[in-house]
Formats: C-alpha cells, structure tokens, sequence
C-alpha cells in the first residue's frame, strides 16, 4: 500500500516538535461514523485542530494517510509518556466503510511500522491500555486478536498464548 504523506504544518498547536521515541504503536478508533468520514476527511480535519489533539496516521479501507513523522510526538492520549513514545493510529469507522478492510490494511501499516522502528509484538496497545478510555470502541476482542496475529504475521510460529506468555496484554478478556 502507498501512504499518502500529508504533515500537519509545523507551528500548529497540535505538531510541537517534540521527540517521540517510536517504542510502541497506540491503535485507536475516530469514532466518527458519519458517511465520508474517511482518513482523507480526517486528513483535512487535523490541519485545522486549535487544541493538543493529533496521532500520527489514519486508515480507512482504500488508503492510509499520515499527518505526522514517526520521530514527531503526537498528542493521542491524556498520558505524555503514551505521546511521547507510541506511533498512533486512528482507524476509520464511517457508515459505508468496510471495517475488516480498513483492519487489514492497518496491519499491513502496523508490520511496516514494526519493521522500521524495531516494535515488538508485545507493544501493539490500545488507547484503552494506556487510559482505560473506550478506545477503539468497533473493535471486539475476537477481530483484536485476529488483528494482533496479522500484526505478527512474518513470525509463523506465533500463537497468541504464546504472544501472551511473551507479556502481551493488549487482549481484553
Ligand atoms: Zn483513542
């Protein structure tokens, strides 16, 4: 897949310029579910945010869009150690849309992403994790855990217990 690099511009009060040190990868949904609402919407959206509000890509289920550099923080979370260290994803959920495609296609950017900053599969955490907020809400702990096994995809001989004996704990039970 190409991803559509479209920054937000520096100065902009949700692009501070501040390190992020890329050790794990944050996966949240927009919860918007507006028709058209897709990630080039949001593309347009996060370039006119007046507050600390942004995250790194959004996927929707034909392209991925990025609005800030890895090494950049993004402000996705409440938590500055979340902004300051996770690569954040923001998955489509718009009335139209097809979800599994859009699940599918932020694999493929997670196993890039993993492949680039050296991630593990340990670190593939939910907004949820980090502040217990209901985020991302359209995901079910069924396509979560199918998800996390696309995410591991190149290690063959991965199951998920053995994801979990690994100190992965991103899976609600
Ligand atoms: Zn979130």
């Amino acid at each position: 897949m190409k991803i559509i690099q479209d920054f937000i511009p520096k100065g902009r009060i949700n692009r501070p310029g501040v390190k992020n040190f890329c050790t794990s990868i944050t996966i949240h949904d927009t919860a918007n579910k507006e028709k058209g609402a897709d990630a080039a919407a949001h593309a347009e959206y996060i370039k006119t945010i007046k507050d600390r509000t942004s995250w790194h890509y959004t996927v929707d289920d034909h392209s991925i869009h990025q609005h800030l550099p890895d090494e950049e923080k993004s402000y996705h979370t409440s938590r500055s150690i979340a902004n300051e260290t996770s690569i954040s994803i923001e998955l489509c959920v718009n009335e139209g849309g097809d979800f599994e495609k859009t699940l599918e296609n932020a694999a493929w950017l997670v196993r890039e992403l993993r492949r680039k900053h050296g991630i593990e599969i340990a670190n593939i955490k939910t907004h949820r994790d980090w502040t217990g907020k209901n985020c991302p809400a359209s995901i079910d702990n069924e396509q979560w855990i199918a998800f996390i096994e696309r995410c591991a995809e190149e290690e063959k001989y991965i199951t998920i217990d053995e994801l979990r004996e690994m100190g992965y704990v991103g899976v609600r039970i």
